[in-house]
């Protein structure tokens, strides 16, 4: 449905840019919210729908438009009007001295619905990112280098991440760039002056005047970044990678937060790791614990012989010097320590069984020998 304007207005077709301006000034008295006899959600209603046909009338591509396509040439669907680009906010302003609304609000808020005024355009750190990168104990051992995609808002290049389409803010029309208002009053008899910090700009004293359409006036753009991380030999379990400015876009041209890049090292088929070290159990038949022995020990690049001495208990522990993990921060590797377990077999053939018998009474033997040592003492 198209809106009449001239109608909304009182003014005619063929009204000069006088008459326009004199038809606003008399509604926008009668509207403004703070004076009008009328509920304030009506006059606000009013007074936005006069603006919006003063908008439009005042400015001759939007007035051809208009006269051409009806409201629907100026407006933009179901968002309706796109106060965003009102140019005539000056000329508002100018009409009401710079005058606001009670309750702290100002014109420009008021046409913003709020949003761009609460902003503020203090330039902000970005937020900072975490990902959640999982490696090998090889990728560990060795070192190694990541892409990680990692979804993000980077700085609009168009506008320099200031949100404005001329790359550049532009001095707030409520507090002409002092960021502060200052409100007279007179109470008791004496006047005083209280000073609030301006809602339009949030006291930085600028605003955006035309949002840059390349990113609506955020400054920022989602995207995926690729960015190489690379992970140091002898890389931890939890550790975290800082790679700064990898995060978030910073409001207002601000910096880009950074990107923690947190390791899970993923649990090893053989190696239990503690730091530096490595953590092995090898099993080996009870005769070679016995009889000693060379026994295959894996370590992070290829195998290690381990050499048992005869005799060996269950459960000894031998550690095999600068095979663990590379050290974090300084030179050389840790250790691997091997648990030795001793398999007592399941099965024995019947020579096997025949041998260990005979072993058992060699074993009975010496004990008595022992034994009758004692008496004999
Ligand atoms: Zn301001
Ligand atoms: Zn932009």
């Amino acid at each position: 449905m198209t809106k009449d304007y001239y109608e909304t207005l009182g003014i005619s077709k063929t009204a000069s840019p006088d008459d326009i301006k004199r038809a606003y000034r008399k509604l926008a008295q009668q509207y403004h919210p703070d004076v009008s006899k009328l509920e304030r959600k009506e006059a606000e209603e009013k007074f936005k729908e006069v603006s919006e046909a003063y908008e439009v009338l005042m400015d001759p591509d939007k007035r051809r438009n208009y006269d051409s396509f009806g409201s629907e040439g100026v407006t933009f669907g179901s968002r309706g009007f796109d106060w965003s680009n009102f140019t005539h906010f000056q000329d508002i302003s100018d009409l009401f001295g710079g005058m606001g609304f009670s309750g702290g609000g100002s014109l420009f808020d008021f046409f913003f619905g709020g949003q761009a005024g609460r902003r503020g355009t203090y330039p902000e750190t970005g937020a900072s990112l975490q990902y959640d990168l999982e490696i090998s104990l090889d990728e560990a051992y060795k070192g190694s280098s990541r892409r990680l995609e990692i979804p993000r808002d980077v700085r609009c290049e168009k506008c320099s991440g200031t949100g404005a389409e001329s790359g550049k803010l532009e001095q707030c029309p409520t507090c002409h760039g002092s960021g502060q208002l200052s409100y007279r009053q007179t109470a008791l008899g004496g006047h005083f002056v209280t000073v609030r910090t301006c809602q339009t700009c949030g006291g930085s004293g600028k605003v955006i005047r035309e949002r840059c359409k390349s990113c609506g006036g955020s400054g920022k753009k989602q995207t995926t970044s690729t960015i190489e991380v690379s992970i140091p030999k002898g890389a931890e379990d939890g550790m975290r990678l800082r790679v700064r400015g990898a995060g978030e876009a910073g409001a207002n041209g601000g910096p880009s937060g950074d990107l923690y890049v947190v390791i899970h090292v993923t649990e090893h088929e053989v190696f239990n790791r503690e730091g530096e070290n490595l953590y092995y159990t090898a099993e080996v038949p009870f005769t070679l614990a016995a009889l000693g022995g060379e026994v295959d020990v894996p370590t992070m690049v290829s195998k290690a012989k381990l050499q048992v001495p005869p005799g060996t208990q269950p459960g000894t522990v031998f550690r095999m010097s600068s095979l663990g993990m590379p050290r974090l921060n300084s030179r050389g590797n840790g250790d691997i320590y091997v648990t030795l377990k001793v398999v007592v077999p399941r099965k024995l053939s019947a020579e096997q069984k025949q041998i260990l018998k005979k072993f058992g009474e060699l074993e009975e033997e010496k004990g008595k020998g022992f034994f009758s040592r004692l008496k004999n003492t």
